[in-house]
């Protein structure tokens, strides 16, 4: 199991049940903070995510925190290969996460401008961040990078860019204690025992929805669920919209 704990194959601590069970923990405890602000006052959380997959699956874990009263920030990506933010439901659903409380940012990623010489980076985030207010209709503050171990010859860790705070930048992570559910597993401690540890007064979290599921599951099956799911829509969709209209729709599949 490469030196993986058995939990994380069989996705046992990656489910919505469990993820509930952690956000409790975190707010008996913690004050939670806007990457905006700062403080060293009490113990105070960050916490983060990235919407690399599954807005659908950050709506869920946005309705566990808004019932425990913690507010998260969620970082969204406006030129993903796997949810558009223009679809009016992803829309929808980045509107009913802030309707519930939280922050929205932009998950920025660097890809989008590898097929320039002299690549604009500051430009095209300004840009991003803008049409994601426009679409979410609130404020965008910060922003985090997708896949930044990935990049080449890139680092984007300055504090700010365009305005914006760089929540991935590597001062911010060393301000807090940091512990993330990356590939869909924990890969140092779980975000539970890093709760539970009385040092830990300064904790930075971030998720990725698509790894917390109702069912467990290893975590390539999480992300096979949110992939296909998109695509059943999508086609219910285009049935539906036949059937409404009396239209033939030939070679459908039962
Ligand atoms: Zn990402």
């Amino acid at each position: 199991m490469n030196g993986f704990s058995t939990h994380a194959v069989t996705g046992i601590d990656f489910t919505i049940d469990a993820y509930a069970v952690l956000v409790s923990a975190a707010a008996a405890r913690y004050r939670f903070l806007r990457f905006a602000e700062s403080s060293n006052e009490g113990e105070v959380a960050l916490w983060r995510h990235d919407i690399d997959f599954s807005p659908q699956r950050a709506l869920a874990l946005a309705r566990v925190e808004a019932a425990s009263g913690v507010l998260a920030t969620y970082f969204v990506q406006v030129s993903s290969r796997y949810y558009s933010i223009f679809e009016p439901e992803i829309g929808g659903i980045l509107r009913k996460i802030v309707a519930l409380g939280h922050d929205i940012g932009l998950h920025f990623d660097a890809e989008v401008c590898a097929h320039q010489a002299a690549p604009h980076y500051d430009r095209r985030i300004a840009f991003e961040a803008r049409v994601l207010e426009e679409v979410v209709e609130c404020s965008v503050a910060a922003f985090t990078l997708h896949n930044p171990t990935t990049l080449v010859g890139v680092s984007l860790n300055e504090p700010y860019l365009v305005g914006l705070v760089n929540a991935s930048c590597s001062d911010m992570r060393a301000a807090y204690a940091y512990c993330s559910d990356s590939n869909g597993l924990w890969r140092f401690r779980s975000l539970l025992e890093m709760i539970a540890d009385s040092s830990v007064d300064r904790l930075y979290a971030l998720t990725h929805p698509e790894w917390w599921q109702a069912e467990p599951m290893p975590p390539r099956q999480r992300l096979q669920r949110c992939i296909e799911g998109r695509a059943q829509f999508c086609s219910s969709f285009y049935d539906g919209l036949l059937a409404e209209n009396n239209r033939p729709n030939i070679g459908v599949q039962p």
